[in-house]
């Protein structure tokens, strides 16, 4: 392995026992299909579960006149065809907090979560306060304030 270069290395990609587009590397590393086949990764598309043609069924409005029986059915997501179930444990907090049976698939859940947070860059900016440099995620055209630490904390305690 010493001879090969191998040694010391993290295990090669191909030893990977999840696709590509199944992993966080997706999240933060977005690639597409061609380009995961182009670097010999591999990709998972579930055709089957893509494919079904159960009953369509209509989610409730409210979660007051959703019943038990709604996780005994197949949901599809509203954004991208995709079936997805809901589980006893999942319709018990949603009862808890009073919201909805969603209406998008997780993995559609989860993009947009991810799309709410700010970009993997940093842009230098001047304290509101005391005009310190920063590094920041919040890019100069947005809205928010953005203070130094010492300022921050200043302001927080
Ligand atoms: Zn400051």
């Amino acid at each position: 392995m010493r001879k090969t270069g191998e040694w010391g290395e993290f295990f090669p990609s191909s030893l990977a026992p999840f696709s590509y587009n199944e992993s966080l590397a997706q999240d933060y590393f977005s690639l597409s299909r061609e380009e995961v086949a182009r670097r010999g990764l591999a990709w998972h598309e579930d055709e089957e579960r893509r494919n079904y043609l159960g009953p369509q069924v209509q989610i409730p409005e409210s979660i007051r006149t959703t019943d038990d029986s709604i996780c005994g059915k197949i949901l599809t997501c509203e954004e991208t065809g995709k079936p997805f179930k809901i589980i006893p444990q999942e319709l018990k907090f949603y009862r808890e907090m009073g919201i909805p049976i969603p209406r998008k698939c997780p993995d559609q859940r989860h993009r947009e979560r991810l799309a709410l947070r700010n970009p993997r860059k940093l842009w230098t900016r001047q304290c509101a306060k005391c005009s310190a440099q920063v590094e920041t995620t919040y890019a100069p055209d947005r809205s928010e304030i953005i203070y130094c630490e010492k300022c921050y904390l200043a302001s927080v305690y």
